[in-house]
């Protein structure tokens, strides 16, 4: 059995690798698990009544999303989603036609079109500036009647950068109206408004875990226009396109999370807000020395922060800030094992000396101004210590 180490004062900043699950969406999975257990397809009352569930939560996800409810298909996650789109839509169109995405996708976007540039598809990156906002003109330059798919995410993950989806969407609708059209929302749904008819999207997709649900459920809306193979076969489910037997607590789950956050997601942001603004007041006032990495204005969401402390690696921050029960990232999740830089910061041109000491603060609702005041003292002591000891590692060294 393992033992978790627990600190008296946890603070959760890491909120864009996974949430905590909310209280209403355990007890809908519980429910879903101990009580209303059948299986959608079962012809018995019991199975029927998981099947009218299971509609009642995609009607529930149409509302919020504004979308027809035969457009919409639970997943396993984001990553399931999203290669959904990628993988079918170039199945579907074979190898003679471009796939664009921006060079800050994430793994499950970016690895997915690498798989199929060494199958033979052409795929290109579309650059990003400073900021790791994408490139307009790039994109227009890009663009042409050969391209079948676009993928840009709408909020990143290691920058909160928010693209702008509604002139990318004019471009391709523009230039190659054929092109399908993927934003990946994992990290803004739930979190600040979607709009997919103003994107001229065509595909979206979402995940569970980042909105307070438990992991291993996803969600993806897919035109009813657009023609996509499925990857998955078996059993026929979600309308044949991803068989499988539905994880029905998840999806009760994730339903009752989506509900808390859509009918308070003014309230949540601004509490976001808030906590964002009095840790970084906290740490300039402090004057500790220390790079925003991303937007600060209104083309960042305010839930992913991204600091570079110059002089102190990443991993050694991290876990120093563990050791005060304060929990971020290097990076995202799904990178944060590895020992190479961030490719997202990477492709944005920052110098390498500010990648090697970029960290992540993600927020939720869950976070509060106290604790903010708590986390940036800890940042601030954790810089003068790691400060005081290089110095005098120094020191010594010129000895
Ligand atoms: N897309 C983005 C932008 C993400 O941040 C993540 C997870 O961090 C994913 C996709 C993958 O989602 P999941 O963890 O549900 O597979």
């Amino acid at each position: 059995m393992r033992i978790t180490v627990r600190f008296m004062n946890e603070i959760y900043y890491d909120n864009s690798a996974t949430t905590k699950v909310s209280e209403k969406a355990l007890h809908a999975a519980c429910r879903a698990m101990r009580e209303d257990f059948g299986n959608p397809s079962s012809a018995h009352a019991k199975g029927v009544s998981a099947y009218h569930a299971l509609n009642e939560a995609r009607s529930v996800f149409a509302g919020y999303l504004n979308v027809a409810s035969d457009e919409l298909y639970f997943s396993s996650c984001g990553t399931e989603s999203n290669n959904m789109i990628i993988l079918g839509a170039a199945k579907a169109a074979g190898k003679q036609g471009k796939i664009l995405i921006s060079a800050v996708e994430h793994p499950s976007v970016y690895e997915s079109a690498r798989h199929l540039a060494s199958l033979g598809y052409q795929v290109e990156l579309i650059p990003v500036d400073r900021q790791g906002i994408i490139d307009m003109t790039a994109l227009e330059q890009m663009l042409d009647t050969h391209t079948i798919l676009v993928s840009i995410m709408h909020v990143n993950n290691e920058t909160g950068a928010i693209q702008p989806l509604k002139q990318a969407g004019a471009l391709i609708r523009a230039i190659c109206p054929q092109a399908l059209f993927h934003v990946d929302a994992v990290q803004s749904f739930g979190r600040i408004p979607l709009f997919l008819a103003a994107w001229q999207a065509d595909a979206v997709s979402m995940s569970g875990h980042k909105i307070h649900a438990p992991k291993g459920v996803g969600l993806l809306w897919l035109k009813k226009t657009r023609n996509i193979p499925a990857l998955i076969w078996g059993g026929g489910q979600e309308r044949g396109f991803r068989s499988g037997t539905e994880n029905m607590s998840g999806i009760m789950a994730f339903t009752v999370a989506a509900e808390e956050c859509y009918t308070q997601m003014d309230q949540n942001y601004a509490v976001i807000v808030n906590v964002r603004g009095k840790f970084l007041d906290d740490l300039r006032k402090a004057q500790v020395d220390f790079h925003l990495n991303g937007p600060q204005d209104e083309q960042a969401a305010a839930h992913i922060l991204n600091l570079s402390f110059p002089g102190i690696r990443s991993e050694v921050m991290l876990h120093s800030l563990e050791a005060k029960g304060v929990y971020v990232s290097a990076g995202s999740a799904c990178t944060s094992m590895s020992t190479k830089g961030s490719r997202i910061l990477t492709a944005m041109g920052l110098p390498s000396g500010r990648i090697d000491c970029a960290l992540r603060f993600s927020f939720s609702r869950y976070n509060t101004v106290d604790e903010a005041t708590i986390a940036a003292a800890a940042v601030v002591d954790t810089v003068l210590e790691l400060h005081g000891i290089l110095n005098s590692r120094k020191g010594k060294k010129t000895k």
